[in-house]
């Protein structure tokens, strides 16, 4: 996808107008428009990268801080009772917008969302076999 047809690009930029929680010259933080929850919140960076592995490794330093500076203050605001961070790669993974952000979804008791995975059974030897692939 070209920059110019990317959503996400016109909202980070203000070309489409969001419901804005906080903006710099590098991020914007919008609500989501379907939200799992109330306050569920998305971090765009304003320079496109689809993913995670095109990201810029100083847009990927600083987006985890304001992940976190968001997370304190959503919890503070929203009197939530937890909060997750999602960040989807690729449409196996349930990416549905080619523009990278963050998810920030405040969680309360009972709100009924599922955010879960079955855990697998591997034995020692499929743990180390992903374990070599992975770290060698
Ligand atoms: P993902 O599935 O991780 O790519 O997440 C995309 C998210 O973007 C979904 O939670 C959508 O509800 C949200 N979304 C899509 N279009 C918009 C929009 N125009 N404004 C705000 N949120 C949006
Ligand atoms: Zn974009």
């Amino acid at each position: 996808m070209k920059k110019g047809d990317c959503i996400f690009c016109k909202i980070a930029g203000g070309e489409i107008p969001s419901k804005t929680l906080y903006e710099d010259e590098s991020f914007r933080v919008i609500l989501d428009l379907g939200p799992a929850t109330k306050g569920h919140a998305l971090i765009l960076p304003k320079e496109h990268a689809k993913d995670i592995y095109e990201l810029p490794q100083e847009t990927a330093s600083e987006v985890f801080v304001l992940a976190k500076k968001m997370a304190v203050r959503m919890v503070e605001k929203l009197h939530c009772d937890g909060l997750n961070v999602v960040q989807n790669n690729g449409e196996a993974a349930g990416q549905t917008v080619p523009h990278f952000h963050i998810h920030l979804i405040p969680r309360y008791q009972n709100d009924g969302q599922i955010i879960n995975w079955t855990p697998g059974k591997p034995s020692q030897e499929e743990l180390e076999a992903v374990r070599v692939l992975i770290s060698e």
